[in-house]
């Protein structure tokens, strides 16, 4: 009963106190919740579902995550870069087939210049495209180049907002550091999207209802938000991995709480259930990021395992089986840029 107030006043406010997300982060039943979560997502961005396809064109990476399978010191996996013509040539496959926006992902390579990033960018932006970057933490500088060259937003997980167990999981790097980021982004009018991993090792439900107040005081314009799921050949390779009933009640949260955002299912949301993509778009969830990739790179850009399948064609996130996907559930694929309506503000 008492929680039945809760949801009401979220659905009707979009504001609450951190013990009662706790709350409903706690509930046996969430049924209600994602219903709730369902409404405010027809009601502020409607039946939409927005295609993002993504480019992985780099799985070099410096940094030493815990959870990724991409990080530094793993020597197991075999490493790639995707020339930038070939980059390109993706992103027109992903024009011609549709898309409005391309999502240009790489580990934190420091082989690609900021210089050549921009030509690349600029080149996909003569298709009429808009362009996210989720190419991790760099400087104040070069996040205005980008900028200037065309990029109109950027993907940077916060992963936890608990200082003590970003420490743990991210050596050598800072908590301050990845926030200096996401605010310059902002700053530089990029749409900003930010996130969590759930099912962290240590990661308590407050830990996740004070990231769902950080999203909402940072006002994140995106949210990605999916299960962790442990790596073989990482430190976590052992751990248990996220609970998908708890990212869904966390997608359906980050509705609730920023009605007018845009809100993936994610891949692996996707990868950790089978019926993933459809439980996300049910409850909050707005846009889904096709692979437009190629395959023999796929198959290289191991975060996690069961990513993709040895046919890749056959993978959960490949275009076909996404659009028919979405049509199955009675919802529509978005036909413009997809930027965020800011209905609120
Ligand atoms: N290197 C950039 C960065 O870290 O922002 C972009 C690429 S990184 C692979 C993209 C996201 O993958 C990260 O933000 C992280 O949340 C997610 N990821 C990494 N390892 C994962 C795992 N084992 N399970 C689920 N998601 C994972
Ligand atoms: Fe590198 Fe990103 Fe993986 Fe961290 S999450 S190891 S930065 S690719």
């Amino acid at each position: 009963k008492d929680n039945d107030v809760l949801i009401e006043k979220l659905e009707t406010q979009h504001d609450i106190e951190k013990e009662e997300i706790v709350m409903l982060l706690a509930l046996k039943d969430p049924s209600k919740l994602y219903q709730a979560a369902d409404r405010v997502r027809r009601k502020y961005v409607g039946d939409d579902v927005h295609l993002r396809g993504l480019i992985e064109f780099s799985n070099y990476c410096n940094n030493t995550c815990f959870y990724c399978g991409l990080r530094g010191p793993n020597r197991t996996i075999k490493r790639y870069r995707m020339e930038p013509e070939e980059i390109i040539q993706c992103a027109k496959y992903g024009a011609a087939a549709g898309l409005k926006t391309i999502v240009l992902q790489s580990g934190e390579d420091k082989y690609f210049k900021i210089n050549t990033l921009c030509k690349i960018i600029e080149e996909i932006k003569k298709l009429d495209m808009a362009i996210t970057l989720s190419i991790g933490e760099l400087t104040t500088k070069d996040y205005a180049e980008l900028k200037k060259a065309g990029a109109d937003r950027y993907l940077l997980r916060i992963e936890t907002t608990n200082k003590e167990l970003y420490q743990k999981l991210h050596p050598g790097m800072s908590y301050e550091n990845r926030v200096r980021c996401l605010m310059d982004l902002k700053e530089l009018g990029y749409e900003v999207g930010t996130g969590s991993l759930v099912g962290l090792p240590g990661q308590t439900l407050e830990m996740l209802a004070d990231d769902l107040i950080f999203f909402k005081k940072i006002d994140a314009d995106m949210l990605g938000i999916g299960p962790f799921i442990p790596c073989e050949n990482t430190p976590l390779e052992r751990e248990k991995g996220g609970n998908v009933e708890i990212v869904l009640k966390m997608l359906a949260l980050s509705r609730l709480l920023l009605p007018d955002i845009n809100i993936p299912a994610t891949t692996a949301l996707a990868v950790k259930d089978k019926e993933g993509y459809i439980k996300g778009l049910k409850c909050g969830a707005n846009v889904i990021m096709p692979n437009i990739g190629k395959d023999e790179y796929k198959k290289l850009y191991k975060l996690y395992p069961g990513k993709v399948p040895d046919n890749p064609s056959e993978a959960v996130n490949s275009l076909e089986n996404i659009k028919k996907l979405i049509l199955s559930q009675n919802r529509t694929i978005g036909k413009d840029k997809g930027y965020r309506k800011k209905i609120l503000n």
